[in-house]
């Protein structure tokens, strides 16, 4: 199998006044062609934060402390900008929770998207778009290549997203949340074409969210975090069959069954301040399996037949 992305150790801090907020520590992930691998946790745990280290794309208040991110053999936190512009929506194509906001509000869709295609060098052509647009499902291509954002419904700016993250070919595609912000049914139809997607273009994936239930039938890869760590990871049927560290089992019970929407459980406590982690785990607070060498020591992260886990005490 070819590994295309391997993320090494990496580390990133944010520094806010004089507070330090480590956000992602030591998380290493390896992606293979033709894998989609689901990144899961709850809010603030870090997965935004890794997700915008692989396209060098974090905010000027962040910093990367440490660790490698290896594409295609090459470490990319030593590419320059130009370097960077080339993998950035070209080899590697990212989709945010909020497209209202990662569009232009005063250009026109067709010139949006005929930028992407120029940057990297692609057919810009109006029959090109026409493809592209008809590709993410949007009929009346017409009226929508001569609209504004604003003019667009949630569900139609999510597939404008699509159709530039898809516009230069891109060999992985990292969505982020990309339904969150949409109303249940938009929601399925926009995993629709994302599976659809996948499948066509023979994409590899990296799909946040903090929704267990939605992607057992999009990723074959999982990886569980807490607060800026992975605590458990491998395949996903292993891991939903028989999930072993205590933030997994709370994160899948707290799934609304089909048959009973009105109870369901959520986890107690919250996510521990990232500027003050706990010593020990740093799930240890919130575990109901905690056991006095939880609090004193670090659990490290081990692999036992392609399954991760960071735990004393499954
Ligand atoms: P969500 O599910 O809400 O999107 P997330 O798992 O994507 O959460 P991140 O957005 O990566 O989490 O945030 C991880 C931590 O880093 C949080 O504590 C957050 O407050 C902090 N953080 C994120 N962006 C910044 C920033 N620009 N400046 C300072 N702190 C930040
Ligand atoms: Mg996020």
């Amino acid at each position: 199998m070819e590994t295309i992305l391997s993320i090494e150790n990496l580390s990133v801090e944010y520094t806010v006044g004089k507070k330090i907020i480590s956000a992602v520590r030591n998380v290493s992930l390896t992606l293979n062609k033709g894998d989609s691998l689901s990144i899961v946790g709850e809010s603030g745990c870090g997965k935004s934060t890794l997700g915008l280290s692989m396209l060098n794309l974090l905010p000027k208040e962040a910093r990367i402390t440490g660790g490698k991110i290896i594409f295609h053999n090459q470490d990319i936190l030593r590419f320059d900008k130009k370097e960077m512009q080339k993998i950035r929506g070209g080899k590697i194509g990212i989709v945010f929770q909020d497209p209202l906001s990662s569009l232009n509000p005063v250009i026109k869709i067709l010139q949006q998207i005929r930028e992407t295609l120029k940057i990297h060098r692609r057919d810009y052509s109006e029959e090109k778009i026409g493809k592209l647009l008809e590709a993410v499902q949007l009929n009346d291509t017409k009226r929508i290549k001569n609209s504004y954002p604003h003019q667009l419904s949630g569900g139609m700016r999510q597939r404008i997203m699509i159709a530039i993250a898809i516009a230069s070919d891109p060999e992985i595609l990292i969505a982020d949340e990309p339904t969150t912000s949409l109303d249940v049914t938009i929601q399925k139809e926009i995993l629709e074409l994302i599976k659809k997607l996948i499948r066509e273009l023979n994409l590899t994936v990296i799909f946040i969210t903090h929704n267990f239930g939605i992607v057992s039938d999009l990723c074959n890869k999982i990886a569980v975090m807490y607060a800026g760590e992975i605590v458990e990871g491998g395949g996903i049927s292993e891991i939903l069959k028989n999930p072993r560290h205590p933030y997994t089992k709370a994160l899948l019970s707290a799934i609304p069954k089909k048959d009973n929407l009105v109870k369901f459980n959520t986890i107690p406590g919250s996510v521990s301040d990232l500027a003050s982690l706990p010593s020990g785990c740093k799930f240890n607070p919130r575990c109901p399996r905690k056991i006095a060498k939880c609090v004193q020591e670090d659990p490290q992260l081990e692999c036992k037949e392609n399954r991760f886990l960071r735990c004393f005490n499954p």
